[in-house]
């Protein structure tokens, strides 16, 4: 299939871009990577009439820890960027886990993170990983700069809370408090596909005491999930077998998976309570349905 006519429009300054998209109204779209957008546009499923490509804007290619410990990544900071991340590697072991399990190579080397948390897709691995780091979206429009947290960026299934005439130049991960530790499982078909059920977990130890935790999931539900109550079992304690299982748990529940062909509701929900004890540490009891973490990490 072929996309509806449109109008390109390539601008080389922020300013010009944003102008663009206040002058176009609700019919404007931004291209970034364009694995979202352009297949989109082919099945007839988004006809802008305008695109804004970002590609020629400068400096929004980077990701960079600043001075106080936060990290920044530009709206034209690629996935494969973030796989072969150094820094990522040393210092964030939520995002190091999840890049290389985005979509496959050639997606990895067009798409962008923060085209992937505009885009809203339930099943999108990233918006997982920054709401469990408690990120960041900012948005620029003509009004200046405005900070949106992740947890409500994401307003529903491709839905985000950026004005028509707003871009997202930047996602930021606030500075550890602890030290950092978590990571991320995704249950694919197939390498290279989408999540049949993902969970990011990211963990901030001070001594023996989490001191923040996040846990997000990923494709079980109409929209990015939060496991905020799960979260809130780990924090201000040791990590124990007992704190593991009640996390597994309450993050299990958290889930609204749907039968499907890729496996029951019941499957998926058992996935989300075997993947926060692994990431935590534990282990959980074979045919039991239910978590029992043995120890903790
Ligand atoms: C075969 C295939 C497999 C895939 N598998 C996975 C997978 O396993 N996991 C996963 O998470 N993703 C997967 N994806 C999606 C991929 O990660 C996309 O790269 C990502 O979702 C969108 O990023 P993009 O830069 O390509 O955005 P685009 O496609 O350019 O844009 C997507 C949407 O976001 C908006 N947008 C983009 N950037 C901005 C911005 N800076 N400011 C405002 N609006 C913006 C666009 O207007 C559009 O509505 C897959 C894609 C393909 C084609």
């Amino acid at each position: 299939m072929f996309p509806s006519r449109f109008r390109y429009e390539a601008p080389h300054s922020l300013d010009e871009a944003i102008g663009l998209l206040h002058d176009g109204g609700d019919d404007v779209k931004v291209l970034a990577g364009g694995q979202s957008l352009v297949p989109m546009m082919k099945l007839r499923f988004a006809s802008p009439e305008m695109l804004v490509d970002i590609n020629n804007l400068p400096g929004l290619d980077y990701h960079r820890a600043e001075p106080d410990g936060s990290l920044h990544i530009g709206a034209l900071c690629r996935h494969a960027d973030l796989e072969f991340s150094e820094l990522l590697k040393g210092t964030q072991p939520t995002m190091a886990a999840a890049a290389p399990l985005v979509a496959d190579p050639l997606v990895r080397n067009r798409g962008t993170l923060v085209g992937s948390l505009c885009h809203a897709d339930p099943q999108g691995d990233w918006a997982s990983v920054m709401l469990a780091l408690g990120g960041t979206v900012i948005a620029q429009g003509p009004n200046g700069r405005r900070a949106i947290p992740l947890a409500s960026f994401v307003t529903g299934p491709f839905e985000n809370a950026l004005e028509h005439d707003e871009i997202a130049v930047e996602a930021v991960v606030p500075a550890a408090k602890g030290v950092r530790s978590g990571g991320y499982l995704k249950l694919e078909r197939r390498v290279g596909d989408f999540a049949t059920v993902g969970t990011a977990v990211a963990i901030e130890m001070s001594g023996d005491t989490v001191i923040r935790a996040g846990i997000a999931l990923t494709a079980v539900g109409g929209s990015t999930i939060g496991a905020t109550e799960a979260a809130a079992a780990l924090t201000g304690k040791p990590l124990t077998a007992e704190s593991i299982a009640e996390a597994a748990d309450l993050a299990a529940a958290a889930a609204r998976p749907r039968t499907d062909h890729r496996g029951s509701a019941e499957y998926k929900r058992q996935l989300v309570r075997v993947f926060v004890t692994r990431l935590l540490g534990g282990t959980v009891t074979p045919g039991t349905g239910t978590s029992s973490a043995e120890r903790a990490a």
